[in-house]
């Protein structure tokens, strides 16, 4: 595509060079309404009532609300906000907000600027456009978005003003969940309840709330923003769909941790400004494996605040590339045959002195908790592997499972040689009476025997224990880490309880032997769900497979988990879901990728009919006439054969292209009116995504054939290669 070369952006912030030049401690989190603008704002007695509300779950009172209210408005002015907004994360996957301005009439045809409790604790935006998957019909469309205390209230400026967002859960008018945020939250609940069981029976008695942590490692694509809205498929749907490979790709793996390009620096400096003054803690950036692919992680946080830092994370890299001339692609699979983007989302239990339950100890005590919290992630995995994939599952993050880039869709978890070992030693019973020596023993001495280098090795497992947590590394870019997170505080709360029930159970054995002989019943079976080796290689796939373990490669196959009863009863007896609210989520994410395809599919048949086919038919016009042109000029005599062979097969692959676009539309028709979303999404898995591929591959032939002054459509060389 010649004549389109996008304009390299200048290369400078768009911010100015005071604003540049401030040292990041100086305005972190000034835009947020935290802990510390709270207490300078609050009347004292409110501050500690609010704080005990939190900590204890307790319900807000209208008077307290209202105080706060009005401190956060008179924050909020003085930062240039005229309107408020409650930021909910409903189940479409992305975030909503509706805004409202703090005017309210004071008669004489003026305003005044107001802002009360009430509408800070509760909003009622119209509920009917969201998806709720049967939670409520669209006749009784009131929902309500709830102000979540733990997650501070942010503003977010642009250019010419400002608006309050209030974090808030979204529910329905009968209380069900209809967002992505309440759930999470009672997932936080149930492994806080879970684990202080387990604690207690181990003798601890100093931890007073356990918390989980996340750590998500968010990767991106970035391409020059003139190249994106030339292509039809970017635009709608976030990948190419088609598209040949360059002639350079990923193989001189120069671009991983390479020296950042300045373009890219400037860029990367912006968003990171822009997360501090939001209080989130972005700590690393790098090159990642494709070329214009990059990573950006934030230290880790509290779940509810990680899962909602994260969505600003995402939504601040698309608008700061804006300034840039840039586009920010947050899909799994942007190109095809390069390599794909994820999000590591790095997971753990702590208590809130910091006490991390991953974190192998320095007495013999802390080393015991450890292995019982060891052993429950892996139970928890063995046990619900399938509800985990179900976490990750949608039509993009297809494209990256399994593709020897990502782990495949089989969950084992990966442990390193020295834990193995002594899991192995415990199970085998090499160890059978248990004393402070046979700890130490075990290797369970002492911290620094388990450290990150030796657990980290192994990039292929989808769950691996790095050090001291663990990393779920089938989560997809583009997703919110919410319902991965949520599933893991479910299971580990499963687990921990089932073992707890175990060791009590057991209440006349010495609790050290107690727990030794729990883990040594629970390793023989759990044991199956280890993995040291390497998840891509296809020995793998038959030894899982032997084992029993599912490998749950699409979409509707894996959502199928949600659907099960061993989903309802968990979710339903740690309070995280009801039957109600599962089957929806069922039902929404079912419907979404069924969705997502047929978006995909009708983006593709309409850039081939309009853009591919004529270029195509252009150039073949031009072929022909030049042949026949160079035989009339040079007479009969002349072999132009090779000619004619080449312009028959750009003919055949125009005539190939044809007719499997009306295939594509055939079955597109067929799938749009089958009823039942799992019938429907499963159709559009088996028939119409193998269509799509069988246009791709001819359209991909062509582009390498047409002349490239013809071909409209940006490449995959120019869109990765030139920024
Ligand atoms: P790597 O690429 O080696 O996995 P990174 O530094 O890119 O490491 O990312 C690791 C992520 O894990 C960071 O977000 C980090 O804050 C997070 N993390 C570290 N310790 C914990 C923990 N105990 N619990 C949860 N997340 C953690
Ligand atoms: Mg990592």
């Amino acid at each position: 595509m010649r004549n389109n070369k996008p304009i390299i952006a200048a290369e400078r912030s768009h911010m100015s060079r005071k604003e540049i030049d401030k040292p990041i401690s100086s305005y972190f989190g000034e835009n947020t309404f935290n802990a510390r603008l709270m207490e300078a704002n609050l009347p004292k007695d409110v501050y500690k009532r609010l704080l005990e509300i939190i900590d204890k779950n307790k319900m807000l009172d209208i008077d307290t609300a209202n105080t706060i209210a009005h401190a956060m408005k008179e924050w909020a002015m003085e930062n240039g906000a005229t309107h408020f907004a409650h930021w909910f994360q409903p189940m479409t996957g992305v975030t909503a907000e509706k805004h409202d301005a703090f005017i309210e009439p004071s008669g004489n045809g003026e305003v005044i600027e107001r802002f009360s409790g009430k509408q800070l604790v509760q909003g009622e935006p119209d509920a009917s456009s969201f998806p709720s998957g049967g939670v409520r019909a669209t006749f009784e469309a009131r929902g309500y978005t709830a102000w979540d205390m733990s997650s501070p209230a942010f503003l977010r400026k642009n250019g010419s003003g400002a608006t309050l967002c209030i974090p808030t859960a979204f529910i329905s008018y009968t209380g069900e969940a209809l967002d992505k945020k309440t759930p999470l939250l009672r997932s936080i609940n149930a492994v806080n309840k879970s684990a202080l069981r387990i604690l207690r029976l181990l003798g601890n008695k100093k931890s007073k709330k356990v918390i989980s942590n996340l750590g998500p490692e968010q990767e991106y694509f970035l391409i020059d923003k003139d190249y994106f809205y030339k292509r039809q498929d970017l635009v709608l749907t976030g990948r190419t769909l088609i598209g040949a490979p360059p002639a350079k790709g990923q193989e001189l793996e120069d671009q991983y941790f390479g020296s950042i390009k300045e373009r890219i620096q400037i860029f990367m400096h912006d968003v990171e400004r822009e997360l501090y003054k939001l209080g989130i803690p972005a700590k690393t950036r790098h090159n990642e494996v494709a070329p214009s692919q990059f990573e950006i992680a934030p230290i880790f946080e509290e779940a509810n605040i990680a899962v909602d830092h994260n969505q600003l994370v995402m939504d601040i890299l698309h608008r700061v590339a804006k300034h840039h001339n840039l586009a920010c692609l947050l899909h799994e699979k942007p190109f095809a045959r390069i390599n794909g983007s994820g999000k590591h989302l790095n997971w753990s239990l702590s208590d809130t002195d910091g006490n991390n339950m991953f974190e192998p100890g320095r007495t013999p005590q802390d080393n015991m908790q450890f292995l019982v919290f060891l052993v429950a992630a892996i139970k928890a995995v063995y046990e619900y592997a399938d509800i985990l994939r179900a976490s990750v599952a949608s039509s993009s993050n297809d494209h990256r499972l399994g593709a020897n880039e990502a782990p495949p869709a089989i969950i084992s978890v990966f442990l390193g040689d020295q834990l193995t070992k002594i899991l192995d030693d415990i199970e085998k019973g090499n160890v059978s009476k248990v004393s402070n020596d046979a700890i130490i023993d075990l290797g369970l001495s002492s911290l620094p025997l388990v450290s990150k280098d030796t657990t980290d090795r192994n990039r292929t497992s989808p769950f691996a224990f790095t050090g001291n947590k663990f990393e779920f590394r089938a989560v997809g870019s583009s997703q919110s880490i919410s319902f991965p997170a949520t599933v893991l505080n479910t299971i580990a709360a499963a687990a921990l309880d089932d073992l707890a029930d175990k060791l009590e159970s057991k209440k006349d054995t010495d609790i050290k032997q107690a727990v030794f002989d729990v883990i040594r019943e629970e390793l023989k079976k759990i044991k199956i769900v280890l993995f040291m080796g390497d998840n891509y290689s296809e020995e793998w796939h038959k030894e899982a497979e032997k084992r029993g373990l599912p490998n749950l490669k699409t979409t509707p196959e894996a959502l199928m988990a949600l659907n099960k009863e061993k989903a309802y009863t968990i979710f339903n007896k740690f309070g995280v879901l009801s039957n109600v609210e599962l089957k929806s989520r069922y039902h929404i994410r079912l419907e979404k990728y069924a969705k997502d395809i047929d978006i995909e599919a009708k983006a593709l048949f309409d850039m081939v009919t309009t853009q591919v086919i004529p270029s195509g038919m252009k150039y073949q016009k031009e072929l022909a006439e030049s042949i026949a042109g160079a035989s009339n000029a040079l007479g009969s005599g002349v072999d132009l054969s090779v000619q004619k062979d080449f312009l028959m097969n750009i003919t055949m692959l125009i005539s190939s292209i044809k007719s499997e676009l009306i295939k594509l539309k055939v079955s597109c028709e067929k799938g749009g009116s089958i009823k039942g979303e799992q019938a429907k999404s499963d159709y559009y898995c088996k028939e119409v995504k193998t269509k799509m591929d069988a246009i791709r591959e001819d359209v991909d032939k062509l582009e390498t054939l047409v002349d490239d002054d013809l071909w409209p459509i940006p490449k995959f060389w120019e869109m990765l290669f030139i920024s």
